[in-house]
């Protein structure tokens, strides 16, 4: 092969690399690449099978396992020019498909053809997670921040830095903290409920986006005495207080608990906030007898890997079966899992398992997915994760 295309470095995927790529994934695995022998950290390459067709354009990873990340099917050759392009494409797919909210997730990585990329919106600012060693080169962050910067206007950009991935990486360690602007706090609205927002403080990159629209239907079917369990800053208990009698939300974190309770005062609400064990908490509550209309179940991530699964699916069965224990006939469960690992259909079966152990009927009345600004990608299962399905206890 001559440099026709220009003078990206190649990298040459295997059949099995290529299978991969040809069922719309955009994930080569450092195993599955036949020869990528002195390509730069975080270099922009052009990817080819092993006749030599190009398969396209890619972000190349020194160190993780996931060394290859397609971009794009044709040459690209200049990835600030391509970051412009594609940020102003994710902004211009949320205008279309973010209602009744001013916080978002602006950049969804592989589902907006930028792997490491996230940013996410909170009002008047923006906070971004460069999760790549290609992400993270200063021309990228660059090309990254002025975009964000020339089309929102934000008060701060902010940066979140995971230290596990940036090990991963094999990137300098590096704090969090602010990247333009000063501001560091500042209020959000989701469907008419507004919460507080600090931009260094809390996890993943401050609040859960990815569950405004379930917060909403959540809303939609809630009544009576509420239960949240696994509520954080009160995402769901303060939309189910729009609706029900009486609401209770239970986290181990008190700081979260803490602005749950600032958040409950901005909305003028009182909910009682509970520290605890949600396990223990719900064990108490069954055996004491108590019922409620709406559960809510949101627990963090019980399968970080494969192997976790079973012990995963054990966990959601007993949380599942509490909550339909305490639940009063017409009532609600509003049940989710974050873990990738835990299919929809394991999930549901699993649900499925906890109603008849705990003899009560119940119907699906809807099975949902994250928010649509952090789109999926149909050959990438990695980029779909959250499952919220509702039930209805029948009796
Ligand atoms: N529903 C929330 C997000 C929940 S994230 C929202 O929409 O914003 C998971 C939460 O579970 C975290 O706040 C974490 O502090 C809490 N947590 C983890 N283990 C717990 C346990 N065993 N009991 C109660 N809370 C727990």
């Amino acid at each position: 092969m001559t440099g026709a295309h220009g003078p990206l470095p190649r990298v040459v995927v295997s059949r099995r690399g290529l299978a991969r790529l040809n069922a719309g994934h955009v994930w080569v695995y450092r195993s599955d690449l036949v020869s990528s022998d002195g390509t730069p950290a975080g270099a922009l390459v052009e990817v080819l099978e092993e006749r030599g067709r190009s398969l396209g354009t890619a972000l190349y990873s020194s160190a993780s396992q996931i060394a290859v990340r397609m971009i794009a099917p044709t040459l690209v050759s200049d990835l600030s020019a391509f970051i412009r392009a594609r940020i102003a494409a994710a902004l211009a797919y949320r205008e279309r498909v973010v209602r009744d909210s001013d916080a978002c997730r602006l950049v969804f990585s592989e589902a907006d053809s930028l792997p490491g990329l996230i940013a996410d919106r909170y009002n008047d600012v923006i906070a971004v997670q460069l999760l790549t060693q290609a992400m993270d080169a200063e021309p990228a962050r660059n090309a990254i921040l002025s975009s964000l910067q020339e089309s929102l206007r934000p008060e701060a950009i902010v940066e979140r830095v995971d230290a596990r991935v940036r090990e991963l990486e094999q990137l300098p360690a590096r704090e969090s903290g602010l990247l333009a602007g000063e501001k560091r706090e500042t209020v959000i609205t989701m469907n008419g409920v507004r919460f507080h927002y600090r931009a260094l403080a809390g996890q993943k990159t401050g609040a859960f986006l990815d569950q405004r629209e379930n917060y909403a239907a959540a809303a939609a079917v809630a009544r009576g005495e509420a239960l949240d369990a696994f509520c954080y800053q009160g995402g769901f208990a303060l939309h189910l207080a729009e609706r029900c009698s009486q609401v209770t939300g239970i986290d181990s974190s008190r700081p979260a608990l803490e602005i749950a309770e600032e958040n409950a005062r901005l909305n003028s609400r009182e909910i009682e906030w509970l520290e605890g064990n949600a396990f223990d908490v719900l064990k108490d509550y069954a055996a004491a007898g108590r019922q409620y209309d709406t559960i809510v179940l949101d627990p963090p991530p019980f399968a970080k890997t494969r192997q976790a699964l079973a012990t995963a699916l054990r966990g959601y069965k007993e949380l599942n079966l509490r909550a339909l224990k305490m639940l009063r006939p017409g009532g609600v469960l509003v049940t989710c899992s974050c873990s990738y690992h835990v299919g929809e259909a394991d999930f549901i079966a699993t649900v499925a398992e906890a109603a008849q152990d705990a003899h009560r009927g119940v119907r699906l009345m809807e099975r949902r997915s994250q928010a649509k600004d952090h789109p999926t990608l149909p050959g990438v299962p990695e980029t779909n994760y959250l499952k919220c399905l509702l039930l209805h206890v029948n009796n």
